[in-house]
């Protein structure tokens, strides 16, 4: 039997097919440029065929079609429509103020996805096309929802509040819910695995370092607090994303600039960041190390920003929950960057927090620990499995239906 996991996106939808027993990864792969010229879909199937073809898909539902007919094709896999799948969990990004964990869906869930809607709107209504197209291709087998907002509901008031006048939350539910839970709640739980140690004894704070960046106190299991806000802008300077800002900012660029809140979204959604800052024509950490090594001074300067506002959100959490056990660096960034975790955390000795430059350079997209034998905050590098995590509380709900 097999556990299906379908990340459904604005443009893309995602599969992997795990075994059910142990959690093996039996096939994977993504259909991308969902509506637009040149869809592809790249996959491995179950029989350890790769498939890379050119498709017409014109939307989720199609998409998911396509991945259910590779699934159970007769000469990449053996998996039957239905009978061989156990349960499909599904990624959905928004739950709102509704919703503080994963769920089976049924029809409330789904209108509670619908609800949220306008604070997602890339996100929310593809992933409810996801499950609704697996309802029809999967009729019986059940479905799991696993939510980016859930992980961070047990974050106090005190937190989650704005400095704002109370009715805007009480009315607009304008709050923050921070994001990329499922990766947070997914390495704390493996850091505590690799330390051997409950989950329950630590304090860990989490850097999630990807295209999209955000950090997470974590304190004996719960999210207290974390750096992306009402939505996926706020915290730290991310691939194209600003991060932190004045607020006022946004009456300037209105003021001066003329920009109508489309542009302005689109600036600091798109065109800001390491893209804005470094200029070098590229969001990708690689592409700014390149000319940050051959002298381009601003580059240095936009790695420079970077790894000071992660530096200053391990400070702030650090106080946030009362000392720390452990920092874990996960993602794109996080795993592959020596240099950057160096960064973040140098001159952090008087927080207990010492890197060894061996072990750093010696761990590249592996798990393992970097702290000196003199640190006494333990700092790890933990490859992220969202799908694998989804998959997990997949079959924890599964088991109690
Ligand atoms: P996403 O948020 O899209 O899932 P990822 O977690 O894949 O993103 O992270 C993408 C980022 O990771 C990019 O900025 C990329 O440059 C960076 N990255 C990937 N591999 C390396 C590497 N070997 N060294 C430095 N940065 C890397």
């Amino acid at each position: 039997m097999y556990v299906l996991i379908i990340n459904a996106g604005s443009s893309s939808v995602k599969f992997t097919l795990f075994d059910k027993d142990d959690l093996k990864m039996v096939a994977h792969g993504m259909v991308e440029r969902i509506g637009l010229k040149g869809t592809k879909i790249h996959a491995k199937t179950a029989a350890g065929k790769r498939v890379s073809k050119e498709t017409r898909v014109a939307d989720t539902r199609q998409a998911v079609e396509l991945i259910a007919d590779l699934l159970t094709d007769k000469n990449n896999s053996d998996v039957q429509p239905g009978a061989d799948i156990a349960g499909i969990g599904h990624r959905v990004v928004h739950g709102g103020d509704f919703i503080n964990r994963s769920v089976v869906v049924d029809v409330s869930v789904k209108q509670i996805i619908k609800k949220c809607f306008e604070l997602a709107p890339l996100h929310n209504p593809p992933n409810l096309e996801g499950i609704e197209a697996c309802e029809n291709i999967f009729p019986g087998v059940p479905q799991v929802a696993v939510f980016d907002t859930a992980f961070h509901k047990t974050i106090p008031q005190r937190a989650y509040l704005y400095g704002l006048p109370y009715a805007l939350y009480r009315e607009d539910k304008i709050r923050r819910y921070g994001f990329q839970g499922t990766s947070h709640q997914y390495v704390s739980r493996t850091a505590a695995n690799f330390l051997n140690k409950p989950l329950e004894k630590l304090k860990i704070i989490s850097c999630h370092l990807g295209n999209g960046c955000s950090i997470t106190a974590v304190d004996r299991g719960n999210s207290i607090d974390t750096s992306m806000g009402f939505t996926p802008l706020e915290g730290l300077m991310m691939g194209t994303r600003c991060g932190d800002l004045d607020p006022a900012i946004v009456f300037y660029l209105m003021e001066h600039k003329q920009l109508d809140p489309a542009q302005i979204n689109h600036l600091l959604n798109k065109q800001s960041g390491l893209l804005g800052l470094a200029g070098v024509g590229s969001s990708d950490l690689r592409d700014i190390f390149q000319a940050s090594e051959k002298g381009n001074r601003q580059a240095d300067r936009a790695l420079g920003i970077f790894t000071y506002r992660i530096k200053k959100y391990i400070g702030a959490y650090t106080f946030a929950l009362g000392g720390i056990d452990a920092v874990v660096f996960t993602a794109g960034i996080g795993e592959n960057s020596p240099l950057i975790r160096e960064l973040a955390c140098q001159g952090l000795k008087n927080l207990g927090i010492i890197i060894d430059p061996e072990k750093n350079a010696a761990i590249n997209g592996t798990c393992g620990e970097i702290q000196s034998d003199q640190s006494q905050v333990k700092v790890l590098v933990i490859p992220t499995d969202e799908e694998k995590e989804i998959a997990l509380q997949t079959l924890e709900l599964l088991h109690k239906v």
